[in-house]
């Protein structure tokens, strides 16, 4: 039997000028382990996304208010008291992204609620590190720059690390002292409301955090909103392209965190052992359900089959089971749709003539309604097949072999996306001019999937633009003003 959950789910309400308050329609959430709904959301209309915006403006222009008088260095203290009750309710936060996404349970206690809670304490430290340049000039002239926060911001979130890629905005956001809209995603709204609430308790001043939940509608009035200055987006290419298009009419600034189809290099003069783990991982982790999954593995001709071999053996190890067992490294896919997506791209594979070495199947769990799919993997794969090319987002691996460091790297050029990649060698030169030549936002070098709050994360090429995590997401959330004085 899939576990029960001692977790209280409430109907989510909109948070709005620092009040919970209903929307006019409703929402349900689906726990995808078991099909069965959670609880009932609000969904946010324009005129409640209007409503926020007007909340959110005046939080970030009053001059006499709350926010605009706070010191830098308050409001860090005042972002890590929101980081430390994240992390004093870690547990209840883990057990709601559980139930809403299907994602093991150790994946998000021990590293989606653990790293919101870094990422929010690294972003607190900034607040008093956003400087501005004295600049050389005229003799007679003082030349100075300041870094301003860049207005109200509208924060898009997808359903995969629910919180966790909140946190990735909304800790610069907060840090350059924007006001904030916050979108989460339709099928995993309730780790961001209980945030909400947090962030009332941490004593963030009205209308500086303001959550809007709802689907396509609610974010869309979101972009097209006159009031907003800039849009931060993470999710799927297509939807970024919508979002690009739609910002340009406002001329808002936009970041785009979109895509991948991540390359895995795996060479013959690798510790073929840790390579197999980290392929496993590059793919299996969060369900496949990862931007930067290595979906495309490489592996080198004259390892090929012994390299395969090992793999399959473990991933016919790794069987979906209940997410709420916290020995569980497999869980279910996040929604119905999703399902049927991954499974249409495997049968896609089939079709191509690719051969499917393992899994390929639904899977039942405990007799249970949810969403899960088994590990599947498919080997003889050619660089042109819809598996190679087109993101799957589910527990899909397409492997495929290769001879040398040039084709190998052509190879994984040609592909629309840009947005991760991973070697494994032994030879440290190979490894870095293969890093080198990869069109990609970032490589592990004998290693899969390691991140920190300190360390730019985003796409080349369809892969987006714009960088999360680290320092330079500090730019793109404050606009650059210079300043001259005429000293006479
Ligand atoms: P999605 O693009 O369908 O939705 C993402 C968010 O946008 C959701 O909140 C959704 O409600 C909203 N949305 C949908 N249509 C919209 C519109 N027209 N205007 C404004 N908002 C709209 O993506 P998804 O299915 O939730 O997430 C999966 C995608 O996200 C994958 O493609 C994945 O690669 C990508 N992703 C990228 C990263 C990264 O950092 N690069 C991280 C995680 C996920």
């Amino acid at each position: 039997m899939i576990a029960a959950t001692k977790v209280k789910i409430v109907p989510g309400r909109l948070l709005i000028d620092g009040q919970w308050v209903e929307g006019s329609k409703k929402f349900e959430t689906i726990n995808p382990a078991t099909g069965d709904v959670l609880t009932e959301v609000a969904e946010a209309s324009a005129a409640d996304v209007d409503r926020a915006v007007a909340a959110a403006r005046r939080a970030f222009e009053d001059r006499n208010g709350a926010w605009r008088k706070m010191s830098a260095s308050e409001r860090g203290r005042l972002i890590w008291r929101l980081a430390d009750l994240v992390e004093n309710n870690l547990e209840e936060l883990a057990e709601l992204e559980t139930l809403d996404n299907g994602k093991p349970i150790f994946e998000s206690r021990y590293v989606d609620i653990p790293m919101t809670v870094d990422v929010l304490r690294y972003y607190a430290g900034w607040t008093t590190k956003i400087h501005g340049e004295t600049v050389n000039t005229f003799e007679n002239a003082f030349t100075y720059t300041m870094r301003e926060p860049v207005g109200v911001v509208g924060l898009i979130v997808p359903w995969n690390f629910p919180l966790l890629l909140a946190s990735w905005k909304l800790g610069p956001a907060l840090a350059c002292g924007t006001t904030v809209i916050l979108k989460p995603a339709e099928q995993t709204p309730l780790t961001t409301l209980r945030f909400g609430e947090l962030a009332i308790e941490a004593g963030l001043p009205a209308g500086v955090l303001n959550i809007v939940t709802g689907g396509a509608e609610t974010g869309k009035a979101i972009v097209r909103h006159g009031g907003i200055d800039k849009i931060a987006f993470t999710g799927s290419t297509a939807v970024g392209k919508e979002i690009m298009r739609g910002a340009a009419d406002t001329l808002k600034r936009v970041t785009l965190e979109l895509g991948g189809k991540s390359p895995n290099i795996v060479f013959a003069d690798s510790d073929l052992d840790s390579a197999v783990k980290g392929a496993i991982n590059g793919i299996f982790y969060g369900k496949g359900e990862c931007c930067n999954a290595g979906s495309r593995l490489f592996v080198e001709r004259k390892v090929h089959d012994e390299f395969l071999e090992k793999l399959v053996a473990r991933a016919k190890k790794l069987q979906p089971a209940d997410p709420l067992d916290p020995k569980t490294k497999l869980g279910a896919i996040v929604s119905q749709e999703q399902m049927q997506n991954v499974l249409g791209y495997i049968e896609a594979g089939k079709k191509e003539g690719a051969k499917l070495v393992a899994g390929g199947n639904r899977a039942s769990v405990d007799g249970s309604k949810g969403f899960f799919v088994e590990p599947t993997i498919f080997s003889g794969v050619t660089n042109d097949m819809k598996i190679a090319q087109e993101e799957i987002f589910g527990p899909v691996l397409a492997a495929l072999a290769f001879d040398d460091v040039d084709e190998v790297i052509e190879l994984a050029n040609r592909n629309p996306y840009g947005l991760a990649a991973a070697v494994w060698t032994r030879d440290i030169s190979k490894a870095n001019i293969v890093a080198k030549r990869l069109r990609a936002g970032l490589v592990w070098i004998n290693t899969y999937g390691l991140m920190d709050a300190a360390v730019p994360f985003g796409g080349f090429k369809s892969s987006g633009f714009g960088r999360e995590l680290g320092m330079h997401a500090i730019e793109h959330y404050t606009e650059l003003k210079s300043v001259w004085l005429n000293m006479g």
